[in-house]
């Protein structure tokens, strides 16, 4: 696989289709990547029912474009994801989603059509930890993937961008077992390479023209960053993106876990336009981290509150919808009276409730030892 990934600027989504036909041809063509014939899943990434100018999901011109150039040689396109625990993952959840990011629209415009399959396969992983997992039939039965992802913060994970997009070929609710299972953020971060390691798209195209930075990938704020990134290998990808951000590749999550299983983020070539983004700002949930191993396991129910940051419920804005409730993997969240409430004790700092209060409810209180990492 090759670590090359293309820049090219981009301002503003109506120079789009110019900057992704200058990138595709310095990648030699979408012919290069695809056959006639062939059945190509597009996965944008489609956390919610958010519209484009909020800068949650990858911007429908994305959708549209990408989707006409492999058409262009012969290719059937079918585009779909399985959003945030906060979208039911039905029919009609989906065509919600669908409509509200443009996307929907998107597709029809390029001739392409919508995924409302909902059902899933076993897929061998055979990655460094997992090795096995239910994946979207719909992505395992066509002849590749595209990843379209966006670049955005995350309270979790850092960052959300080419790696962490791939997470949405989990069925529904499944993703709140991963976060379940896997409490610290390492291992969950292992757990996204190794789906991506499976599912090896055949391309990935970063929607950085404007991203989310703060409290993504939901509560953030839009962030012009005026860039096309495009290759072969999804690390390099957002590798490259931290590059343009003045960040540490190996302080995201997601690259350190494929850096330790051999994955080299030096080698990653920039070609093309240089771009840098000042000042861009990371979660305030951020900092220094809390210990690993078994003494990390047993001071930190002593220190986490300061050494990681919480959820916490604002009383005002919370309407009691228990959309939060149902997302959260450790049972912390009850509503009552028409307003959720954490138990702290339960709470593992997944920040699923952040992600999904679709009314900016949930705050980010940093603990006092937290710090910063960059
Ligand atoms: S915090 Fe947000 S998601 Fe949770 S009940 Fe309140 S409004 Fe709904
Ligand atoms: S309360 Fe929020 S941050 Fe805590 S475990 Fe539940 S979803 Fe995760």
């Amino acid at each position: 696989m090759r670590h090359e990934v293309v820049v090219v600027r981009c301002e503003d989504y109506g120079h789009l289709p110019e900057a992704l036909t200058e990138g595709l041809a310095e990648l030699g063509g979408a012919g290069r990547f695809f056959g006639p014939g062939e059945r190509i899943f597009l996965k944008p990434n489609i956390l919610g029912s958010h519209s484009p100018e909020e800068a949650v999901t990858t911007h429908p011109s994305l959708v549209e474009h990408m989707a006409r150039a492999i058409r262009e040689v012969g290719v059937e396109v079918v585009v779909g994801d399985s959003p945030g625990v906060g979208v039911p993952f039905t029919r009609s959840g989906l065509a919600r989603a669908y409509t509200k990011t443009g996307i929907g629209e998107a597709a029809g415009r390029a001739g392409a059509s919508l995924n409302y399959d909902t059902s899933y396969g076993e897929a061998s992983l055979g990655g460094r930890l997992v090795g096995r997992a239910n994946l979207l039939r719909a992505a395992l039965r066509a002849d590749g993937v595209v990843n379209l992802p966006k670049a955005k913060t995350h309270t979790f994970t850092l960052l959300t961008a080419s790696i962490k997009n791939l997470f949405g070929l989990v069925p529904g609710m499944e993703k709140t077992g991963y976060h379940a299972k896997l409490k610290d953020v390492g291992r969950f971060s292992q757990m996204l390479v190794d789906i991506a390691g499976f599912v090896r798209p055949r391309l990935t195209i970063l929607d950085a023209v404007v991203g989310m930075e703060g409290n993504g990938p939901s509560g953030g704020r839009p962030r012009p960053i005026g860039a096309l990134l495009l290759g072969e290998d999804p690390n390099a990808v957002d590798v490259a993106l931290c590059h343009i951000l003045g960040l540490d590749p190996l302080v995201v999550p997601t690259i350190r876990a494929a850096a330790e299983g051999g994955f080299d983020p030096d080698g990653v070539k920039l070609i093309g336009d240089e771009v840098r983004t000042e000042g861009f700002i990371l979660p305030e949930s951020w900092g220094r981290g809390v210990p690993g191993g078994f003494l990390g396991r047993l001071v930190l129910p002593l220190v986490r509150d300061a050494l990681t940051a919480r959820p916490l419920v604002d009383p005002y804005k919370c309407t009691g919808c228990g959309t939060c409730a149902r997302a959260c993997p450790e049972g912390a969240i009850s509503v009552t009276s028409g307003r959720a409430e954490i138990d702290r004790k339960l709470c593992i700092r997944c920040y699923c409730c952040q992600e999904v209060c679709t009314e900016g409810a949930v705050r980010i209180r940093k603990g006092w030892l937290q710090g910063r990492t960059t």
